[in-house]
């Protein structure tokens, strides 16, 4: 960080404090060039990544596609709600804390693979039986999409 009087890049913090519910931060520089001091406000920015098809076409991350595949795999078993909406949280953040751009949609496959095989292992089961089936993600992620127009 600049220091905003003498322009130098040797700035030191001194402090950091979160508010506003821990998502931004303040912070209390100090330059060590002229000595003078001055404050920042920081917005800690959480991107959810693109997501990057087999066929390389980037789309954004739909989190509706997610939770129908989630719940199909899950049909017919005793889950409360709960535990697939925790689940897909998880995978969520996940996503944002690896701090990527883009990730391929192979990735999220295997972070539903890890969550459904703690949730119950029947669905975690089907899910890579039919994701395993397809020629490529791609091919699951679509039949995914028809499922969803069918409804
Ligand atoms: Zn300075």
């Amino acid at each position: 960080m600049r220091c905003p009087f003498c322009f130098a890049i040797n700035t030191k913090v001194i402090n950091s404090r979160l508010f506003c519910s821990e998502t931004k931060v303040r912070r209390r520089r100090k330059c060590q060039i002229c000595n003078e001091r001055f404050t920042t406000f920081e917005i800690i920015e959480l991107i959810m990544p693109r997501i990057i098809k087999n066929d390389k076409i980037r789309e954004p991350f739909d989190e509706k596609k997610l939770s129908i595949s989630m719940l199909k795999a899950l049909e017919k078993r005793n889950i409360d709600l709960y535990s697939i909406e925790s689940a897909i949280s998880n995978i969520k953040n996940q996503l944002r804390s690896i701090g990527e751009r883009e990730v391929k949609s192979k990735f999220i496959g295997k972070l539903v693979m890890n969550e459904l095989k703690k949730i119950d292992k029947v669905a975690y089961i089907r899910f890579v039986s039919v994701y395993r089936s397809f020629k490529d993600v791609n091919e699951f992620w679509e039949e995914i999409d028809k499922l969803e127009c069918n409804k």
